[in-house]
């Protein structure tokens, strides 16, 4: 055994409680945060369970609630075909797959899926993995590298921003929806840099709107960079027939590399996928990290996204239904002089309140009055554009969106009344 002073400085330090995570200063601030909202007699909006399916209303604690909580954007989680279709592979094929699909866990569902999906995309081929978020880190993180250039819309989402950390790209973000930025930094930049990719989302999660896909394609023709769409909430929102922002535009979607896409939205399951073209495909499925060390989609969750694909091409009017909804939530909304920030309707609309206490206080009055809505606060946002943020889906009725939107500009008239109380407590 050896003596203290062989082991080094580090080993005559004194001794922290490395267990003791209480004392970790970013876990000590959450609890000065949930501490003071106590105080201020704010309940904790968020982890409220609900009792049963979550579609237009929801249970929570015995109550019903108008919900505009949930992704669920055209109705289909719980559809009857859909439960019947995850049954029937539950029966056949059990819970689970046991494996990667890579050595025992490939099943038959699972190229359907993926061909369902490139179908919907209008590409060749698609991979399928067990979540959204997931795809976005292994994918980014696998093809992108040290030497490349992500040039990402600084609303892009968490999973995008951690898959090129991962990369080890550098990455550049241009503003909201600035074009001009982004053929700026195309400019300066593409010569210094290997690969180039341009990564913006169908519509965007937080603000409820979409970037000029056709400028995007053309840039990136220019620039020779690739191109990555993030459709986790456009598909079955936006194109005449829910197929997403190149359907919307009329683009053709061979002209971008890889379409993302979630299956835990409009598709009523889990996980996530990457649509393109099948040479990337097919290097993805036996390289990607996310892909090849991980199980393959659960039989459940396969067929319970395919059959939902099914419903969506064959009933467009949930798509024409989804985009009224949120046209009249917008109108609405505008009429009463709320800040909707640049939303464009359709699956996504905040209303911005300016600070995350009001935000969540709002979103408490509005529980009370029988609306489900949840705040989205900093540091998810900036905290002067904390909002309350509305999901639209086909299954609300006109009176339910009506009753929602009057309720909000009421209560957001109470908070700003009470803007001195507030502005106290924020001090
Ligand atoms: N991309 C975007 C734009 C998202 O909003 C989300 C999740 N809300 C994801 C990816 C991750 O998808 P999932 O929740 O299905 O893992």
């Amino acid at each position: 055994q050896r003596r203290p002073e062989e082991l080094g400085n580090s080993a005559r330090a004194p001794k922290r409680k490395a267990y003791d995570f209480g004392e970790l200063p970013q876990i000590k601030q959450l609890q000065m945060q949930r501490a003071a909202a106590d105080m201020m007699g704010i309940e904790n909006p968020f982890f409220r369970a609900h009792d049963g399916l979550a579609a237009g209303t929801t249970m929570i604690d015995g109550k019903q609630y108008d919900n505009f909580a949930s992704y669920n954007y055209l109705g289909l989680n719980g559809h009857p075909e859909v439960n019947a279709a995850a049954a029937k592979a539950i029966e056949v094929f059990g819970t689970s797959v046991s494996a990667s699909r890579i050595v025992a866990g490939e099943r038959p569902f699972h190229g359907e899926l993926e061909q369902a999906l490139a179908r919907v995309h209008g590409v060749e081929a698609a991979i399928v993995m067990v979540s959204g978020h997931a795809t976005n880190v292994t994918t980014i993180g696998h093809l992108m590298h040290k030497g490349d250039l992500i040039l990402t819309d600084s609303l892009v989402h968490n999973s995008i921003a951690e898959g090129v950390r991962l990369s080890g790209a550098t990455r550049i973000n241009f503003p909201h929806d600035d074009l001009n930025a982004l053929e700026k930094l195309l400019a300066d930049n593409r010569h210094k840099f290997d690969n180039v990719l341009i990564v913006v989302e169908g519509l965007y999660s937080m603000d409820g709107d979409f970037p000029d896909l056709r400028r995007v394609v053309k840039l990136k023709q220019s620039y020779d960079a690739w191109l990555m769409v993030d459709e986790a909430h456009s598909i079955g929102a936006l194109g005449e027939s829910g197929k997403g922002i190149a359907e919307h535009y009329g683009i053709n979607p061979q002209e971008v590399e890889l379409w993302m896409g979630t299956l835990s939205k409009t598709f009523s399951s889990c996980g996530g996928y990457i649509a393109g073209s099948r040479v990337l495909c097919d290097y993805l499925k036996v390289t990607a990290p996310g892909f090849v060390f991980s199980v393959g989609l659960s039989p459940a969750l396969t067929a319970a996204a395919l059959a939902s694909i099914e419903i969506m091409e064959r009933e467009p009017d949930r798509v024409a239904k989804l985009q009224a909804n949120g046209k009249l939530f917008l109108d609405l909304a505008l009429k009463a002089g709320l800040d909707v920030g640049p939303s464009a309707g359709y699956s996504v609309v905040p209303v911005i309140v300016g600070d995350s206490v009001r935000a969540a206080m709002l979103s408490n009055q509005l529980l009370a009055r029988g609306i489900n809505a949840l705040p989205i606060i900093f540091p998810a946002v900036a905290e002067k554009s904390a909002r309350v943020r509305f999901f639209i889906t086909s299954e609300h009725t006109e009176e339910q969106i009506e009753r929602a939107v009057r309720f909000t500009a009421e209560e957001i008239e109470k908070l700003m009344g009470e803007g001195t109380a507030v502005d106290k407590l924020l001090r």
